[in-house]
């Protein structure tokens, strides 16, 4: 194995022809290599039969077949929910969650190691920032669960970018891996069946907008005045929700799309009658939609998800000021579910990064 051997999923089709071209090969094989990873999802080099065993051995030479291997797995007492923690090349440990309900698999990925977001509610937040994953270890991620869920004869039905991380702060390996995950010749998952979730980095939604992509946006917002979100999520302070709901009001103007925002609600504090109004004010005449999911339990944080009457409550006044809005169950909180409590347990707490 040459030492500097990229990881597979980390090439896209041109790259992994680039290599075939220089080894003397047709550009044809490159197209069979990428079908055999992302149609028949083989994992190791042994499997690939289209390929003589001398094209094999060559091949496993010069790249490598995947770097994440999972590390624990378990598995909701209603079956679920799936997480599994996955140990990088370098050791550092990611998870991702495989939740079914009738006829969705959705999987929710990471995109960083750590976060360097640091809100206050979230278990990534709290370990602090480690590094960027590549486009390939985005992509191994889903991949492995397209395996475990072929092996039932079952597939894959939406991807949400909502693990360890925030995306827009990785944005060129996380639209990498979306672009190789829709590739028509290979996994060919639809954009539409993507959801990127952000906690609203201005100039990264403005540049998301602009490349017109059909990937849906959602945006982590979870309150509804600058006091109480910077407390929640200190980047506020930063882009305020004023700016954030400018640009908001850009990107829909832009693509036509609607928008997803994201409210984790919290007993006593973000779940109020004012809250609720002043978020229906915020968003009267938006095309948008307001997910609310009652706060997962987290290690180390006083706070408890909102109650059914109080959830119930707040919807009801987002609905009298016609705001469309869903009441999202919670998944898996019997295996710590929730983004980041399986790795913060696995990974020493890091200071936060000065990325921002
Ligand atoms: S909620 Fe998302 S953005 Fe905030 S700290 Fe957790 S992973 Fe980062």
């Amino acid at each position: 194995m040459c030492k500097q051997a990229p990881n597979i999923y980390d090439l896209n089709l041109s790259e992994l022809q680039s290599i075939f071209a220089s080894l003397g090969q047709p550009a044809y094989r490159a197209s069979q290599l990428w079908q055999g990873l992302y149609q028949q999802l083989w994992a190791t080099p042994e499997e690939f039969t289209t390929f003589s065993k001398p094209q094999r051995q060559t091949l496993s030479k010069y790249v490598h077949f995947g770097t994440l291997s999972p590390k624990q797995t378990l598995q909701s007492k209603d079956g679920h929910t799936i997480k599994t923690l996955f140990k990088l090349a370098d050791n550092n440990t990611i998870e991702t969650v495989l939740m079914s309900y009738q006829t969705r698999r959705t999987l929710c990925i990471s995109t960083q190691v750590g976060c360097p977001i640091g809100c206050a509610f979230c278990a990534t937040g709290q370990m602090g920032f480690i590094r960027n994953l590549s486009c390939g270890e985005i992509i191994e991620q889903a991949i492995h669960f397209a395996r475990h869920l072929k092996a039932k004869d079952e597939k894959l039905t939406n991807i949400v970018i909502m693990g360890m991380g925030e995306p827009f702060l990785n944005y060129d390996a996380t639209m990498e891996a979306i672009d190789i995950l829709n590739h028509p010749l290979g996994f060919n998952f639809g954009e539409r069946r993507f959801t990127i979730s952000t906690v609203g980095i201005i100039p990264m939604v403005e540049k998301f907008a602009r490349q017109k992509r059909q990937v849906n946006l959602a945006i982590s917002l979870h309150a509804a005045d600058d006091d109480l979100r910077s407390t929640l999520i200190p980047l506020n302070k930063k882009y305020p929700i004023q700016d954030l709901m400018q640009v908001c009001e850009d990107y829909i103007r832009i693509t036509g799309r609607r928008i997803s925002f994201e409210w984790a609600l919290i007993q006593n504090l973000n779940d109020t009658p004012q809250q609720a109004k002043l978020l229906a004010g915020r968003l009267k005449n938006m095309l948008c939609h307001v997910n609310i999911i009652q706060l997962n339990p987290i290690k180390g944080y006083p706070f408890k998800g909102s109650d059914r009457e109080r959830t119930e409550a707040f919807c009801q006044e987002l609905r009298r000021n016609h705001i469309h809005c869903t009441v999202r169950l919670r998944r898996g909180i019997d295996i710590n579910a929730g983004c980041g409590q399986l790795a913060s347990q696995s990974i020493k707490a890091q200071p936060n990064q000065p990325m921002l």
